[in-house]
C-alpha cells in the first residue's frame, strides 16, 4: 500500500523526524479557508497523488502570500497531473497539502528499501538528492551509497556516522542527521514497509535539516498489524477492484480486452502470458480461488463484464479438488444468470474433464471449448478481434 506524502509525514512526525510546519490538508469540496496560513511565508502547495515527479509536473508550487497559497491550493484541487512516474496516465488531485516553505541550501536523497538478495533492509542514499534519483543511478551509479542494515538492531551508531561522512553532512548537523537516519530505519521496520523514502532531505539556508517529501510503501501482508492502515481507503484501487475485493475475488485490472477467469494465482499468471504469446492482451488478472462454485463464477463473470473494454472472456480452470463436471455446471449456470454479451471460451482440465466437456457441449450456450491453454488463448484472441 502506498501512502500519500502527508500520510507518510504523519508517521514521520510520530518518530520525531524534523519537518516544516504544516498549514493543513484540504480535499475536493473543502474551502481553502480551512488552511491555517500564518507567519511570514513563503509556503509550498503540494498535490497529494501517489506518484513522484510532481515538482516537474506542476504539482509543487511556491506561494509568497497567504492569498496566493489559497489560490494555488484551490486551483490544484481537481487538477489532472501527469508525471514521469504515472505511465502516461493522469491522476486527479483529490487532496492538497500546504506547508511552510524554506530556502534550500542542499538536497539529499535518503531511503530504506528491502534488499531481497541480502534479505535485509538497505539504506540507499546520495549527496545529490532532489528530483531524479533514477537518472543519477543511471548516469553516476558511483554516487549512490548503499548500506545493509540489520532489522533487529536497527541502524548502528557507527553506520549512521559513516553515512553522515559519506553524504558530507556538516559537522554541526551530525547529531540531527544520525538520529534522523536511525529513526527512518525504525519507521521502515515498525511499519512493515518495503520502501521509506525522503527525497529530498534538505539542509535549509539557515542550517537545519528537514524531510520535505515522504514516500512510504507498506507490505499488505502485514496489514493485520496496522489497523489504522487497514481502515484507510485504498487510493490506488479502481472501483471494479474495490468491488472484487469486497466479495473475496482477487482481481487486478489490466489494459487489454480479454477477460480472464482462472483458479489459482500461478495459473492466472500463466494464462496472461499465454494470451500475450497468442498476440492478445488480458483485461485483468482474476483468481476465483479454490472453490469455483456457481456463486463465485457468477460473481467473477459480473466483475469481468463491468470492464467495458472486455471483448471476450476466457475461462481457464483446473479441476483438482473441484471436479470439472461441477465446474462446467457452474459455468453454464453462471453464464445464463449474467447474460454474457461477449464470446466465451472455456478450457477445463483435470478430474472428470470428459464429463465436464460434455456438460458444456450440451448446454446450448454459444461457447467455444478448447483442449489446451494455447488453443484457448488463440481462440480468445481471435474472438476479441
Ligand atoms: P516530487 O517532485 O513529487 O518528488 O515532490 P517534492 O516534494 O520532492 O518536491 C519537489 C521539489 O520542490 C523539491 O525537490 C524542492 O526543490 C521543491 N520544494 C519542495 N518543498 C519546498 C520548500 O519548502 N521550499 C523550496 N524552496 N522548495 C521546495
Ligand atoms: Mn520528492
Amino acid at each position: 500500500m502506498k501512502l500519500l506524502e502527508y500520510e507518510g509525514k504523519e508517521i514521520f512526525g510520530r518518530y520525531g523526524i524534523p519537518m516544516l510546519p504544516r498549514c493543513g490538508v484540504i480535499k475536493i469540496g473543502d474551502s481553502t479557508d480551512a488552511l491555517k496560513i500564518e507567519g511570514p511565508g513563503p509556503w509550498v502547495v503540494k498535490a497529494q497523488v501517489l506518484a513522484g515527479g510532481r515538482g516537474k509536473a506542476g504539482g509543487v508550487k511556491l506561494a509568497r502570500t497567504p492569498a496566493e497559497a489559497r489560490e494555488l491550493a484551490g486551483q490544484m484541487l481537481g487538477m489532472k497531473l501527469v508525471t514521469h512516474q504515472t505511465q502516461g496516465k493522469a491522476l486527479t488531485v483529490e487532496e492538497v497539502l500546504v506547508e511552510e516553505a524554506c530556502e534550500i541550501a542542499r538536497e539529499i536523497y535518503l531511503s530504506v528499501v528491502m534488499d531481497r538478495k541480502e534479505a535485509c533492509p538497505s539504506i540507499i542514499a546520495s549527496a545529490e538528492g532532489g528530483m531524479s534519483i533514477e537518472e543519477l543511478a543511471h548516469t553516476h551509479p558511483e554516487r549512490i551509497i548503499r548500506m545493509a542494515v540489520d532489522a533487529e538492531s536497527g541502524l548502528l551508531d557507527f553506520q549512521a556516522r559513516q553515512l553522515a561522512f559519506d553524504l558530507k553532512i556538516p559537522q554541526k548537523l551530525f547529531h540531527d542527521f544520525t538520529t534522523l537516519a536511525r529513526q527512518l530505519v525504525k519507521v521502515f521496520v515498525e511499519m512493515d514497509a518495503s520502501l521509506v523514502e525522503v527525497n529530498p532531505l534538505i539542509i535549509s539556508k539557515n542550517g537545519r535539516l528537514f524531510a520535505i517529501d515522504s514516500k512510504i510503501v507498506t507490505d499488505d501482508n502485514a496489514l493485520f498489524r496496522h489497523k489504522d492502515l487497514a481502515a484507510r481507503p485504498d487510493h490506488e484501487a479502481t472501483e471494479i477492484e474495490k468491488e472484487a475485493k469486497a466479495i473475496g475475488i482477487n482481481y487486478i485490472g489490466l489494459d487489454g480486452d480479454i477477460g480472464c477467469m482462472v483458479n489459482g494465482a500461478g495459473l492466472a499468471m500463466a494464462t496472461l502470458d499465454t494470451v500475450k504469446m497468442a498476440g492478445g492482451n488480458a483485461a485483468n488478472f482474476l483468481d476465483v480461488g479454490g472453490g469455483a462454485n456457481v456463486d463465485q463464477v457468477t460473481r467473477a463473470f459480473q466483475i469481468i463484464l463491468k470492464d467495458p473494454k472486455v471483448k471476450a472472456v476466457l475461462v481457464n480452470i483446473f479441476g483438482g479438488i473441484m471436479k470439472c463436471d461441477n465446474i462446467a455446471a457452474g459455468v453454464v449456470e453462471a453464464s445464463k444468470k449474467v447474460k454474457l454479451r461477449v464470446p466465451l471460451i472455456v478450457r477445463l482440465e483435470g478430474t472428470r474433464v470428459e464429463e465436464g466437456r460434455e456438460i458444456l457441449a450440451k448446454s446450448g450456450l454459444k461457447l467455444q471449448q478448447a483442449g489446451s491453454l494455447w488453443e484457448a488463448a488463440q481462440k480468445a484472441v481471435a474472438a476479441a478481434k
